[in-house]
């Protein structure tokens, strides 16, 4: 018999990669195959360091900004999180041959908040400021055409004109619960604001959450796998702290546990932010499993089929 102390390990389903970011890892990978490296990489092209790291072995070059990549015919690729409209016109201009790996559903709201503007509205954009889907949506419109707006605190202080329209849109990867109390603030001060249609939040962020708030509450800790700079996997840490975990923790690798916070659990949580791969989620589990006589139990709160096919101009380099 096992002299470990027993822990129940409630895993998450749906977790980790999303429709997204399966897509932009297999832009990079299908750029590499077809073109051969260098292909540059403006950004994190999904923010995981295991999953770049990976990608850098395969000759793919990470840069901050396009002035980084040379002159030529290697390709530049543009993250998951999307980029400003400036990024490829100044791309065009330098003959750079550019591959947008930017999510459809972040494109969506890119298309939401021209539209808005085209219309004559005003564009609040809810979100958190300096992450690069956020910048990458503010550059959709003309400087100082779109306001930040990041929590309901926010409200009462923006400054509107008198018959001045309002719309929103939201970055995909907030928190849903945040997020609707930001959202009942502006229709509460401007009941005739114009929204989306269909939430902006993505189907991987909201369906992430309503996980981890099923297991949560019968978990005394619980663990998302995921990076810091990585906003949806932020939230699901802050979901699982508000439904009352103990300690809740957001970890990269197995070697970022804090086993003295994690001393004497029955019931754990295990979930992955939508850029982090399964093999860090087993990662994490193994190295549990080392300290305490483990049981798996898969909790699914739903079935996600969602994919998205890649740029035209990969689509043969993928099928050879
Ligand atoms: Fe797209 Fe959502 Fe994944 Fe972001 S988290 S890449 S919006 S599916």
């Amino acid at each position: 018999m096992s002299d470990k102390p027993p822990l129940t390990i409630l895993l998450c389903a749906p977790r980790g990669f999303c429709a997204g970011v399966v897509r932009a890892i297999d832009v990079v990978e299908a750029a590499l195959k077809r073109f051969g490296p260098p292909v540059y990489v403006r950004h994190e092209i999904v923010h995981n360091r295991y999953v770049v790291d990976a990608l850098k072995r395969k000759g793919a070059v990470f840069i901050d900004e396009l002035d980084e990549a040379p002159d030529g015919d290697a390709p530049v690729v543009f993250s998951a999180h999307g980029v400003a409209k400036s990024v490829p016109a100044a791309a065009k201009a330098r003959n750079l041959f550019a591959i947008d790996a930017t999510c459809p559903l972040v494109t969506k709201v890119h298309r939401e908040a021209e539209i808005h503007h085209k219309r004559g509205r005003r564009v609040l954009l809810i979100g958190h400021a300096g992450h690069p889907e956020v910048v990458g949506t503010m550059g959709q419109l003309p400087e100082g055409a779109v306001t930040l707006v990041e929590t309901e605190a926010d409200v009462p202080a923006l400054a509107v004109a008198e018959g001045e329209e309002l719309a929103y849109v939201t970055q995909t990867t907030l928190s849903v619960d945040d997020t609707a109390g930001v959202v009942a603030a502006l229709k509460a001060r401007f009941p005739a604001i114009h929204g989306p249609h269909k939430e902006d939040i993505c189907y991987a962020t909201t369906n992430r959450q309503e996980a981890v708030k099923r297991v949560a509450p019968a978990c005394d800790g619980l663990v998302v796998v995921g990076a810091p700079n990585s906003s949806n996997s932020q939230r699901l840490r802050e979901v699982a702290e508000r439904a009352g975990c103990r300690v809740a923790r957001l970890v990269q690798r197995a070697s970022d546990i804090d086993w003295d916070e994690f001393s004497g659990l029955r019931t754990l949580g295990v979930t992955a932010g939508a850029s982090a791969p399964e093999i860090l989620v087993e990662e994490i589990i193994d190295a549990f499993a080392e300290r305490y006589a483990v049981t798996v139990e898969t909790v699914t709160t739903a079935d996600e089929s969602v994919f998205f096919p890649l740029p035209r101009e990969l689509r043969d380099a993928a099928a050879e």
